[in-house]
């Protein structure tokens, strides 16, 4: 067991602060690194990557659909404690929190990866092994994930080490699509509003680091009207021709190129039979941005869209016999932590110190949430290779997948600094 002194390690690593802090941030990692404490945890991790990836198939073996997560938040909850954490519990969410006290409330980090999966219940989750290949739905996104998360955890309380901060560790539900986020939505408007300094999500694999969050809205937008035979009733507004109309002029909006801003519309629907006027249209809209006045702007030539296109098709017979419905489907807020950060620049410190290629990436996850906040916030891959990611035939490859778990441990230990 090897005890760091908390006093220590506030006093000669100070993440924030002033211009000289941020200069210190830069060599971090290898200061943390040159502590003997931090060293003999960083080598442990790797020695216990076999256990690692152990988890990881266990973990995904037990199925976690959306809105479904509760039984792999179980066995979630019983590994945090298992693992030494203090405090273990489940929040109204389904989210599953496990604590490490440190000699501070403050900084408080959370460290979080996903419980669930895009795959619906019933799908056959078992894990195969050949070599260092992991094949299964889920296993890098994001069993990878929480297998990380779970090893620094116990790895922090195995060999004692004291940080200055606390560090809640959290396998949080509804990341993935119509989750819409709804897990760290949870923890930051309500669970642990007001609690939460930094957030580190720890999804997806390699080593990438995502500092900017890609927003979506999405949309699924219904027209509705009195319908009616093709021929006797001709005359009344179509609701799939106000879709049409709208869909026209969705695929002529002019978008910024930078920020990379998206629209897409994904399906559409509607009508019961070629002689019949449609009482119903839907179609789904989605619409991205890392830029959120983008984002903003692009939503509302979406919705003038969609309501001069019924105004039109209504126009056009004289008619005002139609409706929209556009409900929010997805919302997952624009955001980005800026480059140079403290918690970005320790991001990178300790990669560089690991000896590990640097790459800042955008993307969409759970980061989101707290950047849009103005909370410090990054996404980490868990390291090894990924393949596949959403699909039956998701894979990892667990050749020096130790790195991924080894850089995790030393970038909690440094968030977890004054
Ligand atoms: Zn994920």
């Amino acid at each position: 067991m090897v005890k760091v002194a908390a006093a220590t390690l506030a006093l000669t690593l100070t993440l924030a602060g002033p211009a000289p802090a941020q200069d210190a941030a830069a060599s971090l990692g290898a200061r943390l690194l040159q502590d003997a404490g931090i060293k003999a945890a960083v080598e442990a991790i790797r020695a216990e990557e076999p256990q690692t990836l152990a988890d990881q198939a266990r973990i995904c073996e037990v199925e976690a659909p959306p809105f479904k997560e509760t039984k792999r938040g179980e066995l979630y909850a019983q590994l945090l404690r298992e693992a030494g954490l203090t405090n273990v519990r489940t929040d109204k969410e389904g989210n599953v929190l496990g604590e490490l006290v440190g000699a501070q409330a403050r900084p408080h980090l959370v460290f979080a990866a996903h419980l669930d999966t895009v795959f619906p219940e019933g799908t056959d989750v078992r894990v195969t092994r050949e070599g260092t290949l992991m094949r299964g739905p889920g296993i890098g996104d994001d069993c990878r994930g929480l297998a990380v998360v779970l090893a620094v955890a116990r790895t922090m309380v195995k060999q004692g080490l004291k940080v200055p901060g606390t560090i809640t560790f959290v396998g949080n539900v509804g990341e993935e699509g119509l989750g819409d986020l709804r897990g760290v939505k949870y923890l930051f408007n309500e669970g642990m509003k007001g609690r939460i300094d930094r957030f580190v999500s720890v999804d997806g694999t390699g080593y990438g680091i995502t500092h900017i969050a890609v927003g979506s809205l999405r949309y699924r937008v219904t027209f509705k009207g009195p319908g009616g035979h093709s021929y006797g009733a001709f005359g009344r507004s179509n609701p799939l021709h106000a879709l049409g109309r709208a869909v026209e002029t969705i695929s002529d909006f002019e978008v910024p190129l930078d920020p990379k801003t998206t629209f897409n519309v994904g399906r559409i629907g509607g009508g019961t039979s070629v002689n019949s006027i449609p009482f119903e249209a839907w179609m789904e809209v989605d619409m991205r941005s890392a830029d959120p006045s983008a984002l903003q702007a692009l939503d509302a030539k979406f919705h003038r869209a969609v309501d001069d296109a019924v105004r039109a098709e209504d126009a056009r017979w004289m008619q005002s016999m139609l409706t929209v419905d556009k409900a929010l489907v997805g919302n997952r807020p624009a955001g980005r932590t800026a480059a140079d950060a403290p918690i970005v620049r320790a991001a990178v410190s300790v990669t560089e110190a690991l000896g590990l290629p640097v790459s800042l990436d955008e993307g969409s996850t759970d980061s989101n949430l707290p950047m849009s906040l103005g909370i410090p916030a990054i996404t980490i891959d868990g390291g090894g290779r990924g393949r596949d990611a959403h699909a039956l035939t998701e894979s990892f490859d667990a050749a020096d997948s130790w790195k991924g778990t080894q850089r995790a441990l030393l970038l909690a230990i440094a968030l977890a600094q004054p």
